[in-house]
């Protein structure tokens, strides 16, 4: 079992961690699943054989060396030497080679990013590990999973089977095909405080951390109610087909964007996302900045009773949270006015709205005035998960993005329009007319 969290929590010195790391009995033992390498290697080199015969005959034929090298350096500060073609079609499918003789393998320790000195002598004292083409932590990266800490994502890696090492590497794979080879820096800059342009809307690029900054931060004008939306492929959808709703949306105080679907047309528009800035991962941090910041929220919205059993489950996890009344939202005879009363009387400072798009968004922006909070949020079906009546997607489904083929498996009819249908035409919009660059609808 290899143990970095549980270091970094107890922030031993050098000398105590060397001590307490002759206490684990797997100090050196080698990374389970890398034995697989080599046959997963020679098979896909046998496959690509046709291309890179390609490749050498180019090389030859413009006279230049057949390989070019790339040097890295990987988590743990060692060097690290990949192969590439040096001209020709997927050129960089020459690592290859590099995971066949052995120098790095397909999963190990990140490219992309450095450990700590004090993370890095714990790694090195309790596994054998070379560099890895892919990793958890990357994986997470490339999807905008920002649930659990670099440290934490190496830990769950290095204590797999070969079980998960396999499952690492698909998965991997299906993620350099949904969202490209390798996380660039963004090739477009930002327009104006953190927001970029997507479909004509202005989406704050935070990362997860900084939107609950701004959501739990007390930085309203006063007496004004902030609007926030989180905008995913359905909203987007519903905004080009409906003029109105696009307008609502520009309304709003701040836009997040919310899964791989505004990731994919990101990515498009020469913008790489800082995060999954999405309404059920950042509600724990949401609650979790309540608690320290002593603000209160108001849960409005889902079926009677939903809202308030997502309010237990979330005061029993995070103690000293305060939620000041809960309001379902099937409220036929359009009772607004009382609900309003209700949310202003509560005190909460931040509410949120869980009645579907675009009913939230019309609400909040039809009421923002009368509203006393400082901020609001729509946020979907968020009491469904947190109240326990639908089941969050499994990890694995997450980590390459494809969420929603859960919520479509669990709820058929209603999410077949929005998924069957409306994926392929917010792919058709992105790609083919290319109206996440333009705004044009
Ligand atoms: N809802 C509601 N009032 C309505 C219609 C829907 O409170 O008149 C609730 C519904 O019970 C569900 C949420 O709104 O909890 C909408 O969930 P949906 O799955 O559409 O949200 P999203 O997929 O956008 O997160």
């Amino acid at each position: 079992m290899i143990r970095l969290t549980e270091m970094i929590n107890t922030k031993f010195s050098l000398q105590t961690m060397t001590q307490s790391l002759k206490h684990y009995d797997s100090i050196n033992h080698h990374y389970s699943g890398s034995f697989m390498d080599r046959p997963i290697a020679l098979m896909l080199i046998l496959i690509l054989l046709p291309c890179f015969l390609i490749n050498i005959v180019l090389a030859l034929c413009t006279k230049r060396s057949l390989f070019s090298l790339q040097h890295k350096i990987d988590a743990l500060s060692r060097p690290v030497i990949l192969h590439a073609f040096s001209c020709g079609i997927w050129v960089k499918t020459a690592v290859l080679f590099d995971i066949y003789f052995g120098k790095i393998s397909f999963c190990g320790i990140p490219l992309t990013h450095r450990l700590s000195p004090d993370i890095q002598f714990c790694v090195m004292n309790q596994i054998k590990c070379k560099a890895g083409l892919f990793s958890l932590y990357d994986l997470h990266l490339k999807t905008g999973l920002t649930i659990m800490s670099k440290e934490q994502l190496l830990e769950q890696q290095l204590n797999g089977n070969a079980a998960d090492y396999l499952a690492l590497i698909i998965k991997s794979f299906m993620s350099v095909i949904f969202y490209g080879q390798e996380i660039k820096k963004p090739i477009k800059k930002p327009i104006k405080n953190n927001s970029l342009s997507l479909f004509g809307l202005n989406v704050k690029n935070t990362s997860m951390a900084e939107a609950v900054d701004w959501i739990t931060h007390s930085q309203t004008q006063p007496n004004k109610t902030q609007i926030v939306f989180f905008i995913n492929v359905h909203s987007i959808n519903l905004s080009i087909s409906d003029p109105k709703f696009f307008n609502q949306l520009s309304n709003a105080n701040a836009l997040f964007a919310d899964g791989s679907g505004m990731r994919l047309a990101a990515k498009k528009a020469g913008f790489l996302l800082n995060g999954n800035n999405n309404g059920t991962d950042m509600l724990p941090h949401i609650c979790r900045s309540c608690v320290e910041k002593n603000q209160s929220l108001y849960f409005f919205g889902a079926k009677p009773g939903i809202a308030q059993q997502a309010a237990n489950a979330l005061c029993n996890q995070f103690p000293g949270l305060n939620i000041t009344g809960t309001e379902h939202g099937y409220n036929e005879d359009n009772n607004s006015e009382q609900i309003i009363e209700s949310i202003n009387n509560s005190g909460c400072d931040i509410l949120l709205v869980a009645m579907g798009s675009p009913v939230q968004e019309k609400w909040l922006l039809d009421h923002r005035d009368k509203l006393q909070c400082k901020t609001a949020l729509a946020v979907g079906g968020l009491f469904d998960f947190y109240s326990g009546n639908i089941s969050r997607s499994p990890m694995w489904l997450r980590e390459i993005g494809m969420e929603w083929m859960w919520r479509l498996l669990q709820e058929p009819r209603d999410k077949f329009n929005r998924y069957v249908i409306g994926n392929p035409i917010f792919l058709y919009r992105t790609f083919i007319l290319g109206l996440v660059n333009t705004g044009e609808k």
